[in-house]
């Protein structure tokens, strides 16, 4: 058996771009993974096939497992020989009790390391525009626990150091305590009137913060019921919230959007609705499954120089296409003297990316107005092959055979139903939390359907806009009784989601 090796990890304030690389690292790699409370739990994707995902944290005064229990688990796995992530918020050391768990491995005689994270006193200011030291107010910075262990017997805060210092001051847990805090500043000597920062799940989605003054912050927080988890910052830096702030000024922020594309598709979409500052929900309606068989496409592929044209109408169509053309052995030479059509800029996109420059994109990304396009490029009388999904709209092949093209398509891979827990989505609908949900294709509305009724849903869509990609998801969408909000000129998901944020600045 190896020796085991224990990371002790910050985990960051709960933004996923917030996590370190060697943590991310670590986490890819480790055998078991135990974690805190976290702001954001989406580390956990990163964990490899196989990893045991252990939960310990607490919420509020609730404790999942003691602190000794979670010292005697960590010590028994390290034990094993195995590899632990020990998972913590923000940067284990600073109010993370990994000081703790630390000396518990020393005692052990079991190796560790430490991974710092971006602690939340310093990164929830600067979401909210407060650089925690600046030249012009102060000449260093303070963290304190607004949280002391109530079983201590001695308090640990010096009110008046605090008080009487320059420093700015940054309160962690201290929102149950403020009215206290503020008090004891005061009372000590602090100017009332010194500004104070509170910040609500700072760096994520649903960040909320104000700034006001030490006399009156207590009873303004009690008022916009700030609670925890929320970072307090006393000191001239509060000033700086509004000429600084940045990150609560995102057209998106904390507006929930609901993603049904395939997980496969998605990952664009998602990253850019984030980066707006949306709250996404990622719920695949869709699964992208290769065929079982592949024998036909490998024949047609190894005959490609009898075709005129090849038409792709998506991602995956180029992927599964060009993953069977390396198995054959051939490359992108194999498409030398076709012509070549992409439906869509993303799927053109694709398709550059694998060296084929599409000779053909049309102006409009419905199948009815790519064939006009495509009989001015003279296609009627031409063998033309459609490498797609097994199950699809039928309008392209036969609005193209009308048009007098000899045409094959040839399914390259599956689309299902996703077999998707509808809970979280469904919760955060009746939450009032969703208020946008996007339909990418025909497919994506109708698996939404199928994973929830559109009874349930009717009871609450005054609240969520629906937006839906094109007309074509739009017909479907209206089968099933529901009128689109949102729908882009342009077909594509750029100008779906620049749609959506025009309709969030109304
Ligand atoms: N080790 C953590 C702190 C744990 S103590 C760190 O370094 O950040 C828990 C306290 O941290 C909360 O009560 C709150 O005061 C603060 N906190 C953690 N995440 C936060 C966030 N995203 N926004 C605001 N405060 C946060």
């Amino acid at each position: 058996m190896g020796k085991g090796l224990v990371y002790l990890i910050g985990a960051g304030p709960g933004d996923p771009g917030l996590l370190t690389v060697k943590a991310r690292e670590v986490l890819e790699t480790a055998d078991v993974l135990i974690y805190d409370y976290l702001a954001n739990a989406d580390f956990l994707n990163y964990a490899k096939a196989g990893a045991e995902v252990i939960y310990v944290g607490k919420k509020g005064g609730d404790h999942t497992l003691p602190q000794d229990k979670i010292n005697e688990l960590i010590v028994a796995k390290a034990g094993e020989g195995k590899i632990i992530a020990r998972l913590k918020g923000g940067d284990p050391y600073v109010f993370g009790r990994g000081g703790e768990e630390a000396e518990e491995l020393v005692e052990a005689g079991i190796d560790f390391e430490v991974i710092p994270g971006i602690t939340a006193g310093v990164a929830a200011p600067a979401y909210a525009g407060i650089p925690v030291t600046h030249r012009d107010f102060t000449t260093s910075v303070c963290f304190i626990t607004g949280h002391e262990d109530p079983t201590k017997e001695k308090t640990g805060h010096n009110w008046e150091v605090y008080a009487k210092s320059t420093s700015t001051l940054v309160f962690y847990m201290g929102v149950k305590n403020l009215p206290m805090i503020a008090e004891n500043l005061i009372s000590n000597g602090r100017d009332p009137e010194t500004p104070v920062a509170l910040v609500r799940w700072g760096t994520r989605c649903n960040q909320e913060s104000f700034v006001s003054t030490l006399e009156n912050v207590a009873e303004e927080a009690e008022n916009r019921k700030f609670k925890a988890p929320s970072i307090i910052v006393v000191g001239g830096v509060c000033s700086l919230h509004d000429k600084l702030g940045w990150f609560e000024k995102r057209p998106l922020l904390n507006k929930g959007v609901v993603v049904t594309r395939a997980r496969e598709q998605a990952s664009g979409l998602v990253s850019t609705l984030g980066r707006l500052g949306a709250c996404v929900y990622e719920f695949p309606t869709i699964s992208i499954t290769p065929l079982e068989d592949y024998s036909a496409v490998r024949k047609e592929i190894k005959a490609l120089s009898g075709w005129d044209w090849l038409i792709f109408t998506s991602v995956n169509g180029v992927k599964h296409f060009f993953n069977q053309l390396d198995e054959t052995g051939l490359d992108a030479r194999a498409f030398a003297g076709l012509e070549i059509a992409a439906i869509g800029p993303a799927t053109a996109d694709a398709l550059v990316a694998k060296g084929i420059k599409p000779d053909f994109v049309p102006e409009k990304y419905v199948a009815e107005g790519v064939v006009s396009g495509l009989l001015e490029r003279g296609i009627k009388g031409k063998k033309v092959l459609i490498p797609r999904a097994k199950v699809a709209r039928e309008v392209l092949p036969e609005e193209l055979r009308k048009a007098g093209a000899d045409v094959t398509v040839l399914p390259v891979y599956e689309t299902g139903l996703a077999d998707n827990d509808p809970g979280p989505v469904a919760d955060a609908l009746k939450a009032g939390k969703i208020h946008y949900l996007t339909f990418t294709s025909s497919s994506t509305v109708e698996n939404f359907f199928n994973l929830i009724e559109p009874e349930t849903f009717h009871k609450y869509k005054d609240a969520v806009k629906i937006a839906c990609i094109g007309p074509v998801t739009t017909r479907t969408l209206e089968k099933f009784g529901f009128e689109p909000d949102i729908q882009p000129d342009d077909y594509t998901i750029p100008a779906l989601v620049d749609v959506l944020v025009q309709e969030a600045a109304e």
